[in-house]
């Protein structure tokens, strides 16, 4: 379904995010009939080029990062009329006259804040004195929001003194991805799950987010973060949410961010004994974290594993396992519900150990499945066996769009819908570091020392006893 026709400025739009993932994602939306013809997308960034430079950059990116099997003959040049470009500093006034001039009033506005978020408040600042932006203009802004409780505070009030919550778009690209929203689909849409879906039934959850990168690169920025601020904050912390929140009354952005936000301010103080930070060693022919950060006293974790608790009457008693890092064995995320043993078991008793096990893929092939006992076939006589009923997305519906919609390019179409429900509200990312920083604050004080991890693991063996000591395990890392 096409959506309305729009104005999209990118401030930054020849930066990284813009090139690798905003552009090639407007592109395969405009092959798929989604963006109107007649739209505009206006580069703005502090390189010296016009239209004709800015689409041959974008024509470049597209060919590097835009992978679409559709066929594309004559489309790209289609996409590439709607682009337009304007040199602009965010913090000098050359180019906003430019600007005020290509960006219609008449037509759905949205500004990505596809830059460093010191210069937010400059943007939007610039944006009203131009008289660019209106009452119903869109801004999208990116992670990092904010790195402590102070410094999202002032983020948020810089943008709120030029515009109100409902025109505010955080990304966490996580709320795009299909599996995502189908976890909302999966636990409301089906009698099965909700009724179970409490501390009666559920053993613990895990939530594995395993990344195979290092920080090279980017290791002075990564540096000052660590995987407790650049994951869990935001991203693990959107996954826990959904796990867990209460039913939203519908399916509209304030119901779920209510819902949402509540699970936030329930969950407790994490004991210290809970925590298990990690950074990666050496390995063979790869460099350490702290050469990859430059930075050889660096006590920044690139891998953190953690036990938390949400105090409230459905999830009293039940932990959830956070575990998320760098140059791990594989690249893999996962959210894994696992379910109680049953209570009586009517046969052998070797075979009361089974247990339901639902997870949840986010990638690679993002899709479910759900571990089941069945008996094991053959004439051995009743002897149960544990099998997974799999479910594939692009397998189970053969539908190519599965694949190829990634999270940007659904998220980027919810602004100029204006449908805010996969977006963070202002009071979440708060409540979010007000839970962080306490645990932040524990181990700087503490000057706690992160474990080594080899490459390729799972990170450090002090991670697995986390689990071990309660009689429990991760699921393997795949
Ligand atoms: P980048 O350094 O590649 O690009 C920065 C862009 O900002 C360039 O287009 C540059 O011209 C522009 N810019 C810098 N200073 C400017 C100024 N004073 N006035 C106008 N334009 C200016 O950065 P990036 O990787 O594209 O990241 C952009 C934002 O997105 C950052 O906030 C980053 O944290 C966030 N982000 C990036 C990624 C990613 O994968 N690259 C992922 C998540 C979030």
């Amino acid at each position: 379904i096409p959506v309305e026709t729009f104005d999209l400025v990118i401030f930054g739009g020849t930066g990284d995010l813009a090139r690798r993932k905003i552009l090639p994602g407007l592109f395969r939306r405009f092959l798929a009939g989604q963006m109107p013809h007649d739209s505009r997308i206006v580069g703005a960034a502090r390189s010296d080029l016009d239209a004709a430079g800015y689409r041959e950059m974008i024509k470049d990116a597209i060919a590097e990062f835009g992978g679409s099997e559709k066929k594309e003959t004559g489309q790209i040049d289609a996409f590439l009329a709607c682009l337009q470009y304007v040199p602009i500093d965010a913090k000098g006034d050359g180019g906003w006259d430019d600007m005020a001039k290509l960006v219609r009033k008449d037509v759905v506005q949205a500004f990505y804040f596809s830059v460093a978020p010191s210069l937010f408040g400059d943007l939007a600042e610039r944006l009203h004195k131009y008289k660019i932006a209106n009452k119903k203009s869109r801004i999208v802004v990116e992670k990092p929001f904010g790195r402590d409780l102070e410094s999202a505070e002032a983020l948020n009030a810089t943008l709120a003194d030029h515009f109100r919550e409902d025109q505010i778009y955080r990304i966490d690209h996580y709320l795009g991805k299909e599996t995502v929203q189908n976890l909302m689909a999966v636990r409301f849409g089906n009698i099965l799950f909700e009724p179970l879906w409490n501390n009666h039934y559920i053993d613990h959850i895990q939530i594995t987010v395993a990344e195979t990168v290092s920080v090279a690169g980017r290791g002075a920025y990564y540096d000052r973060s660590g995987a407790m601020r650049d994951m869990v904050q935001n991203h693990l912390m959107q996954l826990l949410c959904l796990i867990a929140m209460e039913p939203p009354s519908q399916f509209g952005a304030d119901s779920v961010r209510d819902e949402k936000l509540k699970v936030i301010r329930a969950l407790q103080g994490v004991d210290p004994h809970h925590i298990v930070r990690g950074q990666y060693d050496a390995g063979k022919g790869t460099t350490s974290y702290r050469q990859d950060a430059e930075n050889e006293r660096s006590f920044t974790e690139s891998f953190i594993a953690m036990k938390c608790h949400i105090a409230n009457w459905r999830w009293a008693g039940v932990p959830f396992y956070l575990r998320t890092g760098k140059m791990m064995k594989a690249r893999s995320s996962e959210i894994t519900v696992v379910f109680k043993e049953i209570g009586h078991s009517i046969f052998s008793e070797n075979d009361n150990a089974h247990r339901n096990i639902l997870s949840i893929r986010l990638q690679p092939n993002e899709g479910m499945d759900l571990q089941v006992t069945i008996k094991e076939p053959g004439p051995g006589g009743m002897r149960l066996v544990d099998v997974p009923l799999d479910m594939t997305f692009a397998e189970a519906l053969g539908d190519s769009d599965v694949e190829v919609t990634d999270a940007y390019e659904r998220l980027i179409m919810d602004v100029i819908r204006g449908d805010q429900t996969l977006f963070m509200r202002g009071d979440e990312v708060e409540a979010a570091w007000a839970w962080t920083d306490p645990i932040i604050e524990g181990w700087e004080a503490r000057n706690d020392v992160p474990k080594l991890y080899d490459p390729g693991s799972s990170g450090p063996e002090d991670a697995l006893m986390l689990l071990h000591r309660d009689g429990r395990k991760w699921r393997e890392i795949k």
